[in-house]
């Protein structure tokens, strides 16, 4: 893992070559020092601002990710594992692939991630971020999802694409008696033809939105942040009975 240095603000900044000073708007920190410091080490800019060395986590890079279509907030995320109850011996599928956010994290979560994805600009970029973040357990594929899936008997299929319910039955065929269906959709009339078209092979379970607010904590200046992440979208989680 590379080395990542960090100010008394929590700013960050990943040292992607030890070779090379990293410039940053804190001042220039050379290549020597990055070089000698440990975790744990002090090492300061010639702006004489301090930055504490570490060595970077998955969630650091995975910050960094380049982004196309919009992604997947962390707390959407967090809410998929846990209600489907994610492990590492669970083969998910993810439809469509989009920046490759959701399958990158899931892919350090579950045993194999499949991921389809349409466009061929974004499959490029999803298999530059999977390297990026040296995944071996996520496949890309730069497919139309509404063909179907060449998989079967998988524990969960994500979906995050504007029409959803022309999914179900590619999603029944791949999964597994008892598997999940998520789906992530912005809006309701979406929620609406998803839960209309999944019949009596599945069990719906419930949609829900996660609401994260975020605190403030500044001495005596303790309340809720003034800028909060807005909606971003509603899941659905349905089961495969039949
Ligand atoms: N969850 C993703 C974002 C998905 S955006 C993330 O966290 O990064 C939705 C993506 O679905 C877009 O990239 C779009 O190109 C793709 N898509 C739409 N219809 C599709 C289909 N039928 N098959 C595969 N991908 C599709």
């Amino acid at each position: 893992m590379p080395k990542i240095l960090i100010t008394d603000k929590n700013r960050k900044f990943i040292v992607k070559d030890e070779n090379k000073d990293v410039h940053t708007n804190f001042g220039m920190i050379t290549a020597e020092d990055i070089k000698k410091a440990k975790p744990g080490d002090k090492v300061k800019s010639n702006k004489d601002y301090v930055f504490s060395v570490s060595e970077a986590d998955f969630i650091d890079l995975y910050r960094k990710i380049k982004r196309s279509a919009q992604i997947i907030p962390l707390k959407d995320i967090g809410f998929i594992i846990t209600e489907t109850g994610l492990n590492k011996k669970s083969v998910i599928i993810e439809a469509g692939a989009g920046s490759g956010a959701l399958g990158c994290f899931l892919a350090m979560i579950c045993k194999k991630v499949y991921s389809y994805e349409i466009r061929q600009d974004f499959y490029e970029l999803v298999k530059k971020n999977i390297s990026y973040l040296s995944l071996k357990n996520i496949a890309v594929k730069n497919k139309d999802a509404k063909i179907g899936f060449d998989e079967t008997d998988v524990d969960v299929v994500i979906l995050d694409l504007a029409d959803p319910w022309e999914l179900v039955e590619q999603s029944r065929k791949a999964l597994k008696i008892g598997g999940f269906l998520v789906s992530y959709s912005p809006t309701i009339p979406q929620v609406m033809d998803l839960t209309d078209r999944l019949g009596e092979d599945f069990t719906y379970i419930k949609t829900s939105e996660i609401m994260e607010r975020e605190w403030e904590i500044n001495k005596r200046k303790v309340r809720p942040k003034s800028q909060a992440i807005g909606h971003s979208g509603f899941l659905s989680f349905a089961r495969r009975i039949k």
